[in-house]
């Protein structure tokens, strides 16, 4: 059977008796090339351990299993399991886990794939993009490459520079944590049924190492939020009120001038580097205070 082929696939789905459902972001791929592409991007060897998010048909999941050395495939939709037993049943590397993707003991099932590099490579439910970007992206250190079908203005939040309207503490998160590279948008007529928004692939490789640790880290982000808390605010305004940092205006004022940043600047302006500075600041000030 042909999965990108959308007769065969309204076939399956009839056969089936199975109606896609929105609320559960079940738009199925059926384009061969993006497919490809997708695929591509994810640079599968066969020592490969892939773990994927939302089987769905078990497309994806199919081309996965032919190019890496082993497969698990997260699908929450139980209705789901024997379309997949009919399409990926004949597959020995791909094992599909009926489980929801947020609650599911995902660095167990890393720990399974252990053996090889491990990469997620998915076209995932749109409706729990962020909470899914977080989850990965904390355990990025584990997987070797991330390779995601996402909303296209998620994607381009992702990989947007210091200044422009899309740059914000997702962006900043995700860079921390890897380097974003948006690969190609994908038209709605990619899939079934087809979705009224654009998409992107997104390729995220995991830096080596985290820059910061523990606390160092959580105060990071900590500086970040604040940093884009009120958007029309000076940094200087926004570090001094927002109150999980507990700053007065004085430490404020010192942090920055310690820095280096001018407090006129805004928040969204700031490089992830300058970022940091005002975090070490932020700290060696309260210290000294
Ligand atoms: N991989 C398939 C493809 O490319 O055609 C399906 C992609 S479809 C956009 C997303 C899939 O994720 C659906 O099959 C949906 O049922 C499943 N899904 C939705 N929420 C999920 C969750 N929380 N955990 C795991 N799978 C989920």
């Amino acid at each position: 059977m042909n999965l990108t082929a959308p007769s065969q696939v309204a076939d399956l789905l009839r056969r089936h008796g199975f109606r896609p459902r929105k609320s559960l972001g079940q738009s199925f791929l059926v384009d061969q090339n993006v497919l490809d592409r997708i695929v591509d991007s994810a640079d599968l060897s066969p020592e490969d351990g892939v773990l994927e998010i939302g089987a769905g048909l078990g497309t994806l999941s199919r081309a996965l299993a032919a190019r890496g050395r082993q497969v698990i495939s997260l699908e929450i939709d139980r209705d789901l399991i024997p379309v997949l037993s009919e399409t990926t049943g004949d597959l020995p590397n791909l094992q599909v886990v009926c489980q929801d993707a947020l609650t599911a003991d995902i660095d167990g099932l890393l720990e399974t794939l252990a053996g090889g590099h491990i990469k997620v490579v998915a076209n995932i439910p749109y409706y729990v993009t962020s909470p899914l970007l977080e989850l990965l992206l904390e355990r990025s250190g584990r997987l070797s490459l991330i390779v995601l079908l996402v909303q296209k203005e998620v994607a381009q939040r992702l990989v947007a520079r210091p200044g422009t309207p899309d740059y914000g503490s997702l962006t900043v998160f995700a860079q921390y944590h890897a380097e974003a590279e948006l690969v190609s948008v994908v038209s709605p007529k990619a899939f079934l049924p087809a979705p009224k928004v654009e998409s992107a692939i997104l390729r995220l490789t995991p830096r080596p190492r985290r820059s910061l640790s523990g606390e160092d880290e959580a105060r990071f982000f900590q500086v970040v939020r604040a940093g884009f808390s009120q958007r029309r605010k000076t940094l200087y305004n926004c570090l001094r009120s927002f109150p999980p940092l507990g700053l007065s205006s004085e430490l404020a004022a010192q942090a920055l001038a310690q820095a280096g940043i001018e407090p006129r600047r805004r928040g969204e302006t700031l490089s992830l580097a300058e970022f940091a500075r005002v975090s070490q600041a932020v700290e060696s000030r309260r210290a000294a205070g």
